[in-house]
């Protein structure tokens, strides 16, 4: 029977059959998949391995999650549509109304907004409370409390949590263990292998590495993950097999990025611990003589006019995100700690001389003479 202009124009172009061996993953930008027939479809629900519906499930976002599992060392991982829904699908696979959180005083802003204005009115609570010390943090623990939530390195000061620490006390009391390793990424650190539960990341940041994808990522025990996945099921916050596809093949430089950034972070913050300019600088020195994380913060000193000292950046940019390939900075108080009360910054040590410096893979010796020129051309 011959077709119909209409019907050929769709339904004419057959989908080649034909085993294409592609070297890379081809993106399968489709919101379902099709059947041959009930017994296949039924397949699927005994898990078969077949995808249904890219919501639910497609090769791309898979291939995301499964990638940052295994580097992550552990044995399961969904993906998400952002780093905020890849933490909220972890918090969820945890927590329930009624339950208790405790969480870092010092987690990303987007993180702190979360607990403290969303999951609060849906009646889960969160204690937010400094981890430096474990101590005060054991004594926050309650009746109700479930989870401990802390970022391996922390924004914008880069302190280094004590995950054994963290670990170890979330044990003795059977408390699940979230961190969000979006800053020190597997090459660094896994909290993993260290006994946490449940990791995510931003894969906004160096997971996808060059600025141009949002995506998030939850690794971990497979029973939370396996909630998590549903989590992300239900509300709706997967991400579109296209991002997932970026992220892949930005993930492949991981270990070339972070090796690269890290040193050049490593030896900016050596720089700036010998500028009279700069009053503090914060870098995890200790953790690692090859560098330990891109991120470099420091506080500038009051001789140096901070507006100024951003328009003589040059080639570095003002932008409020991190981890991609250029370096580029931030201003933590009117961006990422914009709505924390002024006292609360204070507290932290966020003032408006403090800079965060996402380091990129440019020149070593190059970033180093951009921020110290545009140090010396911000002088009062
Ligand atoms: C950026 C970031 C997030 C949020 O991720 P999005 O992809 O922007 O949703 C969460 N945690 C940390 C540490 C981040 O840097």
């Amino acid at each position: 029977m011959e077709n119909h202009f209409e019907t050929e124009v769709l339904h004419g172009v057959k989908k080649s059959e034909r085993k294409i061996a592609s070297k890379v993953t081809p993106i399968y930008q489709t919101s379902a998949f099709a059947f041959k027939d009930l017994d296949e479809l039924e397949g699927f629900y005994q898990g078969n391995g077949q995808y249904l519906y890219s919501r639910v499930g497609n090769p791309n976002t898979d291939e995301l999650a499964d990638a940052v599992a295994k580097l992550e060392g552990a044995p399961a991982g969904v993906s998400a549509s952002s780093g905020m829904s890849a933490i909220l699908a972890g918090v969820l696979a945890v927590v329930k109304n009624g339950d208790h959180i405790i969480a870092a005083d010092d987690l990303y802003g987007g993180s702190f907004h979360m607990l403290k204005e969303e999951l609060n009115n849906f009646g889960i609570e969160t204690t937010f409370i400094s981890f430096k010390n474990l101590i005060t943090v054991e004594q926050e623990i309650k009746g109700n409390t479930k989870l401990l939530y802390t970022e391996s390195i922390t924004n914008p000061l880069l302190r280094v949590e004590d995950l054994e620490g963290v670990v170890k006390l979330a044990r003795k009391h059977q408390l699940v263990t979230l961190v969000d390793n979006t800053f020190a990424t597997p090459y660094h650190c896994k909290p993993y292998p260290m006994g946490v539960d449940l990791v995510v990341h931003s894969a906004t940041k160096y997971i996808g590495g060059h600025s141009d994808v949002t995506a998030g990522v939850v690794t971990g025990r497979a029973d939370l993950v396996d909630n998590a996945r549903r989590k992300v099921v239900n509300l709706g916050a997967n991400v579109s097999p296209f991002e997932a596809w970026l992220t892949c093949r930005g993930l492949k430089t991981l270990a070339l990025r972070m090796k690269e950034q890290s040193s050049n972070a490593r030896r900016l913050a050596e720089a700036f611990s010998k500028n009279s300019s700069v009053e503090k600088v914060y870098y995890p020195f200790e953790q690692d003589r090859n560098g330990y994380g891109a991120m470099v913060t420091i506080e500038l000193s009051k001789k140096v006019d901070v507006n100024q000292f951003f328009r003589s950046l040059g080639w570095v940019k003002l932008a409020p995100t991190l981890a991609g390939v250029e370096t580029t900075v931030s201003h933590p108080l009117t961006t990422s700690h914009r709505a924390l009360p002024q006292e609360a910054n204070e507290a932290l040590g966020i003032t408006k001389e403090v800079v965060r410096i996402s380091v990129g893979i440019e020149h070593t010796e190059d970033i180093i003479l951009q921020f110290e020129q545009a140090i010396e051309k911000s002088l009062i």
